[in-house]
């Protein structure tokens, strides 16, 4: 998985975002601000414009740029969370033209860990952590022989994390101040996370 792999990634999660933005902010209606879909589009968007001033030469130049940018323009909770997960991933994989398997699972590891040490949110609690952790340990369970299956096997858990969000009590975020009646609704932020995980399966198929 090379720069083309990840900036083909930063590109399609910008489209599903977008795709998304509607959907996403009603998410976040139900339990939150309704501001998560226009958050995270703005931030991509603006990585969609950095793509193409420059490519960035390595998968972790593209990760450190996208942590930059969602940094800067997303603002509110997911916009730290999700930059530091990049950051985190971009300083895993240093400066390797490709990543294998062991190192896409290093990478992801470090994105997970970066949004529990900022957050401080557990499983269960009804965040984007419970989309990335199943995420990282199918990850680190899969067939390590194709980096592909590797991403396959993230999507495929962090989907069904998000939707496993449903019943549970928000005890982190906006989310948490609605308690019991935070109960019925996806977490927006595990969705988003489940869209993007699917966007880096989806570059490298
Ligand atoms: P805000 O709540 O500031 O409006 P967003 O709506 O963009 O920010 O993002 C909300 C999402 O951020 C939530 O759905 C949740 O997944 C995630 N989130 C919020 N707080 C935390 C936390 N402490 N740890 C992990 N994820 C969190
Ligand atoms: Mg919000
Ligand atoms: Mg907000």
């Amino acid at each position: 998985m090379d720069a083309a792999w990840a900036i083909d990634w930063l590109r399609r999660s910008a489209a599903v975002v977008a795709e998304h933005r509607v959907a996403l902010s009603e998410l976040d209606r139900a339990i939150g601000d309704g501001d998560h879909g226009e958050n995270l589009d703005r931030g991509f968007t603006a990585i969609l414009a950095k793509l193409d001033e420059e490519a960035p030469p390595t998968p972790g130049a593209a990760f450190k740029m996208a942590a930059m940018t969602l940094i800067s323009k997303v603002g509110g909770a997911a916009g730290p969370l999700y930059g530091t997960a990049f950051l985190r991933a971009g300083t895993a994989v240093g400066d390797a033209a490709a990543l294998d398997s062991a190192l896409l699972v290093a990478a992801l590891t470090a994105a997970r860990d970066g949004v529990v040490a900022r957050g401080k949110a557990e499983s269960g609690d009804k965040t984007m952590i419970d989309a990335w952790t199943p995420a990282v340990d199918a990850a680190a369970a899969a067939d390590r022989s194709a980096p592909a299956a590797v991403l396959a096997a993230a999507a495929e858990a962090a989907e069904a994390g998000a939707v496993a969000t449903d019943p549970l009590i928000a005890r982190k975020g906006r989310a948490s101040y609605l308690g019991e009646r935070s109960m019925g609704h996806r977490d927006p932020g595990a969705a988003s996370s489940a869209l993007i995980l699917r966007a880096a399966a989806d570059a490298a198929a």
